[in-house]
C-alpha cells in the first residue's frame, strides 16, 4: 500500500492552491481538488486504485478521466465536495486506522460525519458499512440493551475522578448522534437518542459546560449535556412532540391496575391498602421525573426494597413488578410514535 509521507509541509502558489501536506503523493496517477472554507483550492494526488477498488461512482469517474484537464502534467478532476470532507475521505482510505474506534465516544458523530457523507455519496459501501456498525453500536435498539447502557453509565460514574474526564466524555452525545444519522440515513438509532435527550434541561449545554461557567457544575456532578445547536427545526419538533407524549402517558398510568389486588392475593384485606401506598409512592416519583423508564424500572428491581413493596404479599409483589415491566416494554415500543419517527416506524412495518 502506497505510504503517506506526513513530514511534506503543503506547498502553496500565488493562486491560493495548495497541495495537501500528506496527500499529495509523487507515485499518484490522478489529482483531485476541492475548495477549502476559505475559498482556495486544495490538491491531492493520489491512486486511481485506491479508490476505484472500493467506489464504481469513482471506477466511472476515472474511465472518463482523459488528457483535456492536467495538473501538473497528472489528470485532474475538480470535485464539488468541500476539502475538509474529501481530505477525511481519503485519510481513511490510505489508513483505516485514523477512523474512530472508541465505543461510546461522544465525539465519534462529529469526526465521522464528512467521511460518511462521502462514503454514501460515492458508494463506498463497506466503508460505510463500518462506520454505521461502530455509530449504531452506541445506541441501544431494544430495551434489554438500553438497560444494559444505564447500568453501564451507572458503573462509569462511580469511576470519574475529580477534574476529569467526566461521565458525559465517555458516553454517547445525542445532538451529534441525531445530526448524523439524520444526514446519513441512520434512522435506527433515533428512539433512544431522542429519548436520552428528552431527560436533558436546555441549560445542560455541550459547550456552556465546558466553557468554565457556571454550567461546569452539570459536568462535575455527572449530568450529561447535549449539542443543542446541532438539532434542525425538525428535530426540535420532534423533541417537544416526544416530551408531551410520554407525559402524557405517565399521566394515563391509573390504567396500570396497580391498586387492584392480585386475583391470587394471598392477604387481600391488607395489599389493598399496601398496593394504594405503592401506587402512590410510585406516582410521586414517575410524575416529578423526566425519565418514566428509569423510575420504573427502580421499581421492577428484584432488589428494590422499599417498605411498601416489602408488606405485600408475594403474589402481589410478583404481580406489580410483571405490571411495571409491562408498562416499561410498552413505552419503549412506542417512543418512534411518541417522537414522530416515521422513518422508524418504517423500519419495522
Ligand atoms: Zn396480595
Amino acid at each position: 500500500m502506497p505510504q503517506i509521507n506526513s513530514t511534506n509541509p503543503a506547498t502553496h502558489d500565488a493562486h491560493g492552491e495548495t497541495h495537501h501536506p500528506t496527500l499529495y503523493l509523487p507515485t499518484g496517477d490522478v489529482v483531485l481538488s476541492a475548495t477549502t472554507a476559505r475559498k482556495a483550492r486544495l490538491f491531492f494526488r493520489i491512486h486511481i486504485f485506491m479508490l476505484a477498488r472500493q467506489s464504481p461512482v469513482f471506477q466511472d469517474m476515472f474511465t472518463f478521466v482523459g488528457q483535456n484537464d492536467l495538473y501538473e502534467d497528472t489528470p485532474h478532476i475538480h470535485m464539488e465536495d468541500n476539502a475538509r470532507d474529501l481530505e477525511g475521505l481519503l485519510q481513511v482510505l490510505y489508513d483505516p486506522t485514523v477512523l474512530p474506534y472508541k465505543h461510546h465516544d461522544p465525539n465519534t458523530p462529529v469526526r465521522v460525519l464528512g467521511v460518511l457523507k462521502l462514503a454514501t455519496k460515492y458508494q463506498f459501501d463497506t466503508l460505510r458499512e463500518r462506520i454505521v456498525n461502530h455509530f449504531q453500536a452506541d445506541w441501544p435498539r431494544t430495551l434489554y440493551e438500553w438497560d444494559a447502557s444505564e447500568a453501564l453509565v451507572e458503573v462509569m460514574d462511580g469511576q470519574v475522578e475529580a477534574g476529569g474526564p467526566y461521565l458525559d466524555d465517555m458516553m454517547p452525545e445525542p445532538g451529534a448522534a441525531i445530526q448524523l444519522a439524520r444526514q446519513c440515513d441512520i434512522p435506527q438509532i433515533l428512539p433512544a437518542a431522542f429519548y436520552h435527550l428528552s431527560r436533558l434541561s436546555m441549560k445542560q449545554d455541550w459547550d456552556e459546560c465546558r466553557n468554565g461557567g457556571e454550567a461546569s457544575v452539570y459536568l462535575v456532578s455527572s449530568e450529561r449535556t447535549a449539542r443543542w445547536y446541532l438539532l434542525s427545526r425538525e428535530d426540535f419538533r420532534c423533541l417537544l412532540a416526544g416530551r408531551e407524549a410520554l407525559h402524557q402517558f405517565v399521566l394515563e398510568s391509573p390504567q396500570l391496575r396497580i391498586i387492584e389486588p392480585s386475583q391470587h392475593c394471598l392477604f387481600p384485606a391488607n395489599c389493598r391498602h399496601r398496593r394504594v401506598d405503592v401506587w402512590k409512592m410510585l406516582e410521586v416519583d414517575y410524575l416529578k421525573g423526566t425519565d418514566p423508564l428509569g423510575t420504573l424500572r427502580k421499581y421492577c428491581a428484584s432488589k428494590y426494597s422499599d417498605k411498601g413493596f416489602k408488606e405485600l404479599c408475594a403474589e402481589c409483589y410478583q404481580d406489580i413488578r410483571a405490571q411495571l415491566r409491562e408498562v416499561r416494554v410498552k413505552l419503549w415500543n412506542r417512543l418512534p410514535e411518541f417522537f414522530s419517527l416515521s422513518e422508524v416506524h418504517n423500519l419495522h412495518s
